[in-house]
């Protein structure tokens, strides 16, 4: 956890702060005030007013060598890494938030490695994303605390869900016997969060309560069934399932860019909204922070299926906003950073055609260098033959 220093100049003018990391999970909240002893000496004091961040473990399901559902051939793995990621970007710009993601990359955890991290990060609340499959046209969102399943369906989300753990060598060791596919199983879990179990609702609610209101989900409100994934954790935790990949319309709008920053915002809303429960603060929405916008971290949205075509139009060590007044007007700019180097794309075509005809303009505005790049879920490709004849 960072503690704050405040840096001044000769002046005793403010110039900046920086991170120390001295002490553990406190956060100081510097009160600055100067007092004028003579003309030629000043003292300061600060005056430190303690207060604990709120820190929220954003677990990203699946990863690695477990793919997660593929309905409609779209991989889970990949649309809950990009909603998580955009979730912890919009919490990290509030107040007093502290993000914790159980993984940021393409890597495989076990169900009860999740669970410790967020112990680790002495979480307040943990929320795993996922999303559901059904063999039927089924689609809504609903948001699961850890409980007794109430019916068959709710039984069949954890069954699927539990059912990674096949992939651990010794699974049976590690979660105690337990069987996915037994009901009767689910019974040894639902002890451990018990103590929780009030405040897991509590949050689910917020949670599904902003799927419903804000982005007009289909609500499958807040249920309970056996997730391992939250039985071990000491804190209020949840489990949400962001809608059904198997449904041809929800799972493009689950892997569209608009469909991921909806969901993450909506999830990040509902956090906050939790929070300020908690402490009692006033909550009047996201901060938003313009460097930090769910649509810069472009390396997780892609469309999985599709080639997109940018615009490259310049590259620079230099990391600058994205704001289309430092682009010459031009809009939508996205940065992509590939070691000390930035890259900066105008556009998103869905033809190479288009592309090239937009190459045009963006030369007229003096990018004379500009030229079409490919990219396949985000990363660069080369472009064929048939691309261009496309
Ligand atoms: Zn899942």
């Amino acid at each position: 956890m960072p503690e704050y220093c405040l840096i001044f100049d000769k002046d005793f003018s403010l110039v900046g702060f920086k991170n120390t990391h001295i002490l553990s999970s406190m956060r100081l909240i510097v009160v600055v005030s100067f007092f004028l002893v003579s003309g030629f000496a000043f003292t300061n004091k600060l005056y430190a007013q303690i207060q604990k961040p709120f820190t929220v473990v954003i677990d990203a399901g699946h990863g690695g060598k477990d793919p997660g559902n593929r309905g409609n051939n779209y991989y889970e793995k990949k649309i809950v890494l990009s909603i998580a990621l955009k979730t912890g970007a919009l919490l990290k710009n509030q107040k007093d938030v502290n993000v914790v993601y159980t993984r940021t990359s393409d890597s495989y955890i076990t169900l009860n490695g999740r669970a410790n991290i967020a112990n680790k990060a002495k979480a307040d609340l943990f929320v795993s994303i996922h999303c559901d499959a059904h063999n039927s046209n089924a689609y809504g969102a609903g948001t699961f605390v850890l409980g007794l399943h109430r019916n068959q369906d709710n039984f069949r989300v954890s069954q699927k869900e539990n059912s990674v753990i096949f992939l651990e060598d010794n699974y049976e060791q590690e979660y105690d016997g337990f069987d996915p596919n037994n009901p009767e199983s689910v019974i040894s879990l639902v002890l451990m969060q018990e103590d929780y179990l009030n405040q897991s609702i509590e949050a689910a609610n917020y949670i599904q309560q902003s799927f419903v209101k804000n982005l007009k989900r289909k609500n499958r409100t807040v249920k309970q069934a056996g997730f391992l994934v939250l039985r071990n954790t000491y804190m209020p935790s949840v489990l949400v399932e962001t809608g059904f990949l198997t449904n041809s319309s929800e799972g493009a709008y689950l892997n569209s860019k608009r469909g991921q920053n909806e969901m993450s915002r909506a999830i990040a809303n509902a956090i906050m909204q939790y929070k300020s429960s908690l402490d009692g603060t006033l909550f009047n929405g996201l901060i938003m922070d313009s460097s930090s916008t769910a649509n810069e971290n472009t390396d997780y949205i892609e469309d999985s299926n599709f080639i997109k075509y940018r615009i490259q139009i310049a590259a620079s060590t230099k990391k600058i906003e994205t704001a289309s007044y430092n682009f010459k007007g031009l809009s939508p700019i996205i940065r992509k950073q590939k070691g000390s180097l930035f890259r900066y794309y105008y556009g998103e075509f869905s033809t190479y055609n288009d592309a090239s005809k937009a190459v045009e303009k963006v030369k007229s505005k003096g990018y004379k260098g500009a030229y079409v790049k490919a990219f396949k879920e985000g990363v660069e490709v080369s472009i064929t033959p048939e691309m261009k004849s496309n």
